[in-house]
């Protein structure tokens, strides 16, 4: 499809994540999950860098969501639950309408896109944010996320210029009868690449130069795009095409088109930069990956309660969200709301909800060793002194026991804290206080 550049629509903020751990492959390092990440905790992260760019979570103004669409490339399906948890840890309103496109096909992504912009250039919603998490697979395909707001507005950072995508439809003509079915059939790949992209690069102005940035099937697209620049960047498979988008806007703010291939079956994103997108994008960093680290592994603690029960109902918002309860006669906060009727310094019972910090550093810690089946080895709990002095504690994720000291910054994240009978629950951790690419190169 086609987009009319005198559309008044397009990318105005954007969020990316990647894991911390990352492991060495043909092309390149690919950054992998930690054992307690995954597509709902990869979402949640990218999500709250596009609302909260250089922050304390909750506290600083984020631009309004109307439409919250998932996409979920790889690992376990993402599922209704799971989607209300990526809204209410994003901090937007209950009636935000979630959409999902889950299971791994790569062209999710082009849908996703195709169906925000439409819905924002028609009036139907004010703003859309698309948010593409990847789990990867460990061997070609990298772990991350990226995070869109599509929104009217006369200079875009990004201006989404043509979409376009090809399937196994086609493919099915091109397969031999004995063959399995594979779409990564190379003459298929190369087929639908050259067409796809040779369709987007026609729309670029040529007074301007353009670029393909490409993660999967560089072979295919480096034939392509002959006479075009093209940048190889990670394999963040179905959240490629936007990984693409943002690194092409930034770097390249002068070519008209930028152009994403993802995957075996062809996926591209044609965009040009707007004014001033390299302010307004965060670097998402994919040139400082860099093999290091062992990730923990996957726990699954048996719960005290199950996860179904009012204790988790109520609690639910505000352990996402991070909301004490502030007391209105003597303003002392308690933690969690739910669970303090009454203020433990004047005996009111009457509260206003208070989002806490995200950030802060260690106040004290311990390392438990006897822990109960199912928690693994051992587990650091860390009580932090948050920016806002509220003193708030919670497991550790990602942090050896040797390298955790008093002082340390640290932020607080959802991770997954078990499965509950086959339903992921997530809660508050303590994570590292490191940029992206700091974490990588600390891990070598
Ligand atoms: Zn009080």
């Amino acid at each position: 499809m086609m987009i009319p550049s005198s559309q008044k629509t397009g990318v105005v903020a954007a969020g990316t994540y990647l894991p911390a751990y990352a492991v060495p492959t043909r092309r390149g390092a690919i950054p992998i999950c930690n054992g307690d990440e995954d597509a709902v905790t990869l979402a949640i992260e990218a999500g709250l860098a596009l609302l909260h760019p250089d922050s304390d979570g909750d506290n600083a103004a984020a631009p309004g969501v109307e439409e919250l669409i998932l996409v979920a490339g790889g690992g376990p399906t993402l599922g209704g639950a799971q989607a209300e948890v990526v809204r209410e840890a994003l901090g937007l309103p209950e009636g935000t309408r979630v959409s999902l496109s889950s299971g791994g096909d790569r062209l999710g992504v082009v849908s996703a896109l195709l169906s925000a912009m439409d819905a924002v250039a028609v009036g139907r919603i004010s703003s859309a944010m698309v948010i593409v998490s990847e789990v990867g697979d460990g061997q070609q395909i990298g772990a991350g996320a990226a995070a869109v707001l599509v929104a009217p507005s006369a200079e875009p950072a990004i201006r989404i210029t043509g979409i376009r995508s090809d399937g196994a439809v086609v493919f099915d003509r091109w397969q031999e009868p004995s063959a399995h079915s594979s779409s990564n059939e190379p003459r298929y790949i190369q087929h639908t690449v050259e067409r796809a992209l040779a369709a987007l690069l026609d729309t670029a102005d040529p007074s301007h130069g353009s670029v393909v940035l490409t993660g999967a099937s560089p072979g295919a697209a480096r034939s392509a795009s002959v006479g075009t620049a093209l940048r190889h960047i990670p394999d963040f498979g179905c959240a490629g095409p936007l990984f693409a988008m943002i690194i092409g806007a930034r770097e390249f703010p002068t070519a008209y088109t930028v152009a994403a291939v993802a995957g075996s079956r062809t996926a591209l994103v044609g965009c040009a930069a707007g004014a001033g997108s390299a302010e307004v994008l965060a670097d998402p960093l994919v040139d400082g990956i860099v093999a290091g680290g062992k990730p923990e592994p996957a726990v699954a603690p048996m719960l005290s309660l199950p996860s179904s029960s009012p204790f988790f109902e109520r609690s639910a918002r505000e352990l996402l969200r991070l909301e004490g309860a502030r007391c209105r006669q003597c303003g002392h906060v308690a933690f969690p709301p739910t669970q303090r009727p009454i203020c433990a310094e004047c005996q009111s019972t009457s509260f206003d909800r208070q989002p806490l910090s995200r950030r802060g550093s260690v106040y004290t810690f311990t390392v438990n060793h006897f822990l109960p089946v199912g928690f693994g080895t051992q587990m650091i709990l860390v009580l932090a002194e948050l920016d806002d002095g509220y003193r708030y504690w919670a497991p550790a994720s990602g942090v050896r026991a040797d390298d955790v000291a008093i002082g340390d910054p640290v932020r607080l994240g959802v991770r997954r804290f078990t499965n509950d009978g086959g339903v992921p629950v997530y809660a508050m951790k303590f994570l590292a206080e490191r940029s992206a690419s700091a974490a990588l190169t600390a891990a070598s």
